[in-house]
């Protein structure tokens, strides 16, 4: 797996779970989200009900199951996490509503990818607290109505536009989870830093928040390999240099680009001129499927500003040229 893949491995589920703020004031950055959310929040607890049902969007790493959790602590509330892929048929999703306490809080990820008939059934739960339990089959089937407890939905999806709009207005508040600014990443990595007892310089933090892709599990990743690369190589303190040094050795770059990223850059700017040059002709010059360079490669590229994909191929911007440290062709010469 990449060392700059916003989606969770491994390695990361068995730390995270140390490294997640518990409260929203621990929680960084993201200040619409969380001012809006404490209202919401407040105003459930002021009234003596159930929170309303929130909806997060944003990319994978930037927060949205601590959010969730948070959420529960606030409303001390018990949270049951499942996601959208896990529910291939209505009746699993039965099965979990019926089984949810009142108030509790159901953190639903990958909502936009959960079955059509279970999301019906969504529909009917988040309205009314109610399911329709179909038993049987053919033309004696019967749906039996269920009640369940009040309970609070956390839905979590990449982009709220790939919700179907009745799922959508099913919320009552929506947060917007936008990538972290440079100087948030270093707060994340200096409160993950205490946490896992690391004596880490301001330079060093500034060092990987920048290679971080604005994303807090890429920071919290990095910064572990970073800290093994200090208590072997070094004393142990994470100073910019060493940040840098062990970032290099991973071959993630001072704008967060890994080596994927750069093979797909150079081989645009060095073969093609800067383009504009089609996927496919430009999958085979790095010797990657199509797919891993549109979808794994190319997003954070347009993301950075450094390619534009263009109805006549791919296009380096001249920020591309920039990072690479090469000269743009001179145009119209001929
Ligand atoms: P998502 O559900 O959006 O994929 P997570 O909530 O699992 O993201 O967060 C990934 C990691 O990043 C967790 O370890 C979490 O502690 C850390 N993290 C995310 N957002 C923040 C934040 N605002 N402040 C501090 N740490 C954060």
């Amino acid at each position: 797996p990449r060392l700059v893949d916003s989606v969770a491995d491994g390695e990361d589920t068995a730390v995270e779970a140390a490294l997640r703020p518990k409260d929203l004031d621990e929680f960084v950055g993201q200040e619409k989200v969380r001012e809006q959310l404490d209202l919401v929040l407040k105003a459930a607890r002021a009234r003596g009900a159930t929170a309303d049902h929130v909806l997060l969007s944003g990319a994978p790493g930037l927060g949205k199951t601590t959010l969730s959790m948070i959420i529960a602590a606030e409303m001390e509330a018990p949270i049951r996490i499942t996601s959208g892929p896990a529910i291939q048929h209505a009746g699993d999703l039965a099965a979990i509503l019926s089984s949810l306490q009142e108030g509790e809080v159901l953190f639903l990820d990958e909502i936009h990818r959960m079955s059509r008939p279970a999301e019906e059934m969504l529909y009917m739960a988040m309205e009314d607290f109610r399911v329709d339990v179909i038993v049987g089959k053919g033309p004696g089937a019967t749906a039996i109505p269920l009640e369940l407890p009040p309970f609070t939905l956390v839905g979590a999806t990449t982009r709220a536009g790939l919700l179907p709009p009745p799922l959508r207005d099913r919320f009552g508040f929506t947060g917007h989870m936008e990538f972290y600014a440079p100087a948030e990443l270093e707060r994340v990595i200096h409160r993950s830093a205490r946490l896992l007892d690391l004596e880490i310089e301001e330079a060093g933090a500034a060092e990987i928040a920048g290679r971080s892709r604005g994303t807090p599990r890429i920071a919290n990743r990095l910064l572990r390999r970073v800290r093994d690369y200090a208590q072997v190589k070094a004393d142990g303190t994470i100073d910019r240099e060493i940040a840098a040094a062990a970032l290099a050795v991973y071959e993630v770059d001072a704008r967060g680009l890994d080596r994927l990223d750069r093979a797909v850059l150079e081989a645009l700017l060095k073969l093609f001129g800067g383009g504009p040059v089609g996927l496919s002709t430009l999958s085979v010059a790095v010797g990657e499927e199509r797919e891993t360079v549109e979808e794994v490669a190319e997003p954070f590229l347009v993301r950075e500003g450094l390619l534009a994909r263009t109805p006549r191929g791919r296009v380096a911007t001249p920020a591309a040229w920039a990072h690479l440290g090469l000269t743009p062709p001179q145009q119209g010469s001929g």
